[in-house]
């Protein structure tokens, strides 16, 4: 059982804008900043399941949500359960409310009504920070800041050993690259150092997030970007986090829904089908038409 989910959420894409002549930096050192936060916590991870139990599965009950001041509910009578482990992907159109349902999942944001639990624990049981100790986000705006790939990699995990960063970095797959550069650790991200694509970003900011231990790791697909060597390598990761923990994208790509062991179609708040990618191709037409009417790889939105 693999899942994948990648997100978006309201907040932050509200940030945005703000924060385009920063290059994106603000929403990403506000995370980061709240990354640091949690680390004095006394206690935090020691529950977090190593071999994928009860805590690595995130169950919606019949949640509704609405925006503050908003006539129409975002999402409506949601109910779904995620893990443990797999590689989970939300596809949907866009304004289905997929950010918005990662945005509950990380407590940015609670149900209106219904329940979200984490294991056996519902999550208004816990703080925001205790949630995102459970639950790592990588999402559009988890770009690596400036700086050397080892205090990117620390952000959140200052305690992190160079064994440790080793590990992550080849989890997805960028060991190489970083061993093949000048300073290594020490090499600077930026234009100037390693000028990693997009995707090794992505992947630089999942490592980041690979390192807090998350039971359940949640990603936010950017619309594109990939090449195909790109697209390859993080299904792969996906899939290889799968095993390990359970994974929930919202993802674009149709390559990344084939791999999944589960994909959630969403849209209009709703959940309208969930199965394997060949059983929702029988069982929904709307996810078979939106199969068909992609381009080059990508889901039309
Ligand atoms: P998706 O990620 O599937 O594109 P979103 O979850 O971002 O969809 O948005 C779902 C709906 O919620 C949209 O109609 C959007 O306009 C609305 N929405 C998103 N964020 C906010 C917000 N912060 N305040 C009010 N409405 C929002
Ligand atoms: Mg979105």
């Amino acid at each position: 059982v693999l899942m994948y989910v990648f997100l978006l959420f309201g907040p932050v894409q509200q940030l945005t804008g703000a924060a385009a002549s920063f290059g994106q930096a603000l929403p990403a050192a506000e995370r980061i900043l709240e990354l640091a936060e949690l680390e004095g916590e006394p206690g935090a991870g020691s529950q977090c399941s190593p071999d994928g139990t009860a805590g690595d599965t995130l169950v919606f009950g019949d949640v509704t949500f609405s925006y503050p001041g908003a006539s129409v509910p975002t999402l409506v009578g949601l109910t779904c359960e995620f893990g443990p482990r797999g590689v989970h992907v939300i596809v949907g159109p866009s304004g289905a409310g997929k950010s918005t349902l990662l945005g509950l999942a990380t407590r940015f944001r609670d149900a209106t009504t219904g329940h979200i639990r984490l294991g056996d624990q519902d999550v208004r049981g816990l703080t925001p920070a205790d949630v995102r100790k459970k639950v790592g986000l990588v999402d559009q705006e988890s770009f690596v800041l400036e700086g050397g790939v080892a205090e990117c990699l620390r952000y959140g995990s200052p305690g992190a050993t160079e064994g440790d960063l080793w590990a992550a970095l080849d989890h997805v797959h960028l060991g190489a690259t970083v061993r093949a550069r000048p300073g290594q650790l020490d090499a600077p991200v930026g234009l100037r150092g390693l000028g990693l694509s997009g995707g090794e970003r992505q992947r630089l900011a999942i490592a980041r997030a690979l390192l807090r231990e998350p039971s359940i790791l949640v990603l936010d697909e950017a619309g594109s970007g990939l090449d195909a060597e790109g697209e390859r390598l993080l299904n792969l990761i996906l899939q290889e986090q799968g095993r390990l923990r359970t994974v929930i994208v919202v993802a674009h790509r149709l390559s990344t829904a084939v791999a999944a062991d589960r994909v959630y179609l969403l849209a209009g708040g709703r959940l309208q089908a969930a199965g394997h990618h060949d059983d929702m191709m029988r069982i929904s037409s709307q996810y078979a038409a939106m199969v068909s009417t992609q381009r080059a790889g990508l889901f039309a939105a």
